[in-house]
């Protein structure tokens, strides 16, 4: 098992020569390490990241498809369970992180016909262009980063959506609201 730590974060695969050879690259990275990701992970109340000590583990499978040459592709694999901040609530939602997708690879000076392309969108293919080996941890976490929720945020949340109770739906609310609790302060002070 190949394991990238933070000296060997650099380390570079030739997915070409994986999809032709069908072969895999296991390895794993440590979340804390991956800066575009932690940017959207939660903090507890002293500033610790809380998924500082977790291991991403990662699969990229190199695959020919149909033995089709030219047709090369990879099997992007991994899984965590990350620590989110509510859009809403700003608290701490936990997200299992579950990615299994195939990109269809590009390489540079192999220009695809407009047919092709047109084929590739139509199959809902993602297409990777590539200039050369890529180093797998920028690769799983620009697809880690494209898995998350755009806007996360609890199912209950505890903060009432004001978009639904406009429009009078069922609001999931707290016995006692934020500003219940700021109201009764004030009458305190007086
Ligand atoms: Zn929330």
């Amino acid at each position: 098992m190949a394991s990238l730590n933070a000296s060997s974060a650099q380390l570079v695969v030739d997915l070409l020569a994986l999809a032709r050879e069908g072969s895999e690259w296991v390895g794993e990275l440590a979340v804390a390490q991956m800066s575009r990701l932690v940017e959207q992970l939660a903090v507890d109340n002293t500033g610790e990241l809380l998924d500082a000590e977790l291991m991403m583990p990662f699969r990229l499978q190199g695959l020919c498809r149909r033995g089709e040459p030219g047709e090369y592709a990879v099997r992007i694999e991994t899984r965590a369970d990350v620590h989110l901040c509510c859009q809403r609530c700003l608290e701490v939602l936990p997200f299992s992180l579950r990615l299994d997708k195939s990109l269809r690879l590009a390489p540079a000076g192999k220009l695809f016909s407009q047919a092709r392309l047109e084929a590739l969108e139509a199959e809902g293919a993602e297409v990777l262009p590539l200039n050369g080996p890529v180093v797998p941890a920028e690769l799983v976490e620009n697809e880690v980063l494209l898995g998350l929720p755009v806007y996360p945020r609890h199912e209950n949340c505890s903060v009432p959506d004001y978009k639904q109770a406009e429009q009078g739906g069922e609001v999931p609310g707290p016995t006692t609201s934020p500003f219940k609790v700021a109201l009764s302060t004030l009458r305190l002070d007086h």
